[in-house]
């Protein structure tokens, strides 16, 4: 996209916090979400709540209430959310269907986009090697890149997810507010990716993108696990003509194993830690200054 500028309008810093219900929210999520709120109010700007339940069965909705409670628990505050209502709404991504669709046209009126009916089997059988990235995404072999045409006559039958064709060799780069420039490959450090899935759900990164477009958001903080993404993300802005917000990476919360904090760590759970009496005060008071990259 050399030679094209993009001039934010919004000057308003605008942050967000993006759950997905699929477990019970731990510490771990609840440090990230904190450096989250406390940019927002350094930068006198102001925090949305997105619920990112698209992959929600009904069991999950379960979730969506507890998260609310927890994060509410601990002393978060958003002035937009699927419980407060905003300019934005709705907030909550199972009911933002139509801005997905309408997003993924536009990426196949492009061609940038291609029906692939790779099973995850298939892909893991094909790459062989093991995966290149860091990211639990192995990379595309390329299968069914130049297999159908994308007119709606010649669709496969088979069920088919849409995938992102990303411009092999081409390094995105960007320079993360907490980890410095970062530099990712397309074809190398992540492969063609799926932006709408073959059960017809959108995928997080189309999702996450078209959300933090249309809300806004000038400043996405979330974990380092997803620099990757962040890369994938980029190339959806400008598929679509969309400004990138800033970002800011956080390191991840590790365990005395130095394992990943998972939803499983049931013990860090936020709904745990509160039932036992742990104030949220001394959690966060041991947190001064971890955000920083290891
Ligand atoms: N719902 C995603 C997650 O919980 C959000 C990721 C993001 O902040 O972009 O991992």
């Amino acid at each position: 996209m050399q030679g094209v500028y993009f001039f934010r309008v919004n000057h308003k810093y605008r942050g967000r916090l993006a759950p997905s219900p699929t477990g019970y929210l731990h510490l771990g999520h609840a440090r990230t979400f904190w450096t989250a709120q406390e940019r927002a109010q350094a930068n006198g700007g102001v925090l949305i709540l997105r619920n990112e339940d698209l992959d929600s069965t009904r069991h999950q909705m379960e979730f969506v209430g507890a998260m609310l409670e927890d994060l509410r628990w601990f002393g978060f505050e958003w002035s937009e959310g699927p419980d407060v209502g905003g300019k934005f709404a709705p907030y909550n991504q199972s009911e933002r269907m139509e801005f997905y669709r309408a997003a993924m046209e536009k990426l196949r009126a492009g061609k940038f986009i291609y029906p692939c009916i790779c099973s995850r089997k298939d892909i893991r059988a094909a790459t062989r090697a093991p995966h290149a990235n860091d990211d639990d995404e192995p990379i595309y072999p390329g299968t069914c890149r130049e297999k159908f045409p994308t007119s709606n006559s010649q669709l496969p039958t088979a069920k088919f997810s849409w995938r992102f064709r990303v411009p092999d060799g081409e390094t995105i780069s960007f320079v993360d507010g907490n980890c410095g420039e970062q530099k990712f490959t397309a074809g190398k450090d992540f492969g063609d990716f799926v932006v709408w899935r073959h059960d017809d759900v959108p995928a997080y990164q189309l999702a996450c993108t078209v959300d933090d477009a249309a809300m806004q958001i000038t400043e996405v903080v979330r974990g380092a696990d997803l620099l990757v993404s962040t890369a994938r993300q980029i190339l959806i802005y400008r598929a679509l003509g969309l400004q990138p917000p800033d970002f800011f990476h956080c390191a991840l919360m590790l365990d005395e194993q130095g394992v990943r904090l998972a939803k499983r760590h049931d013990s860090l759970s936020l709904g745990e830690l509160r039932r036992q009496g742990i104030s949220p005060a001394k959690l966060r008071s041991q947190w001064v200054g971890q955000h920083k990259p290891s």
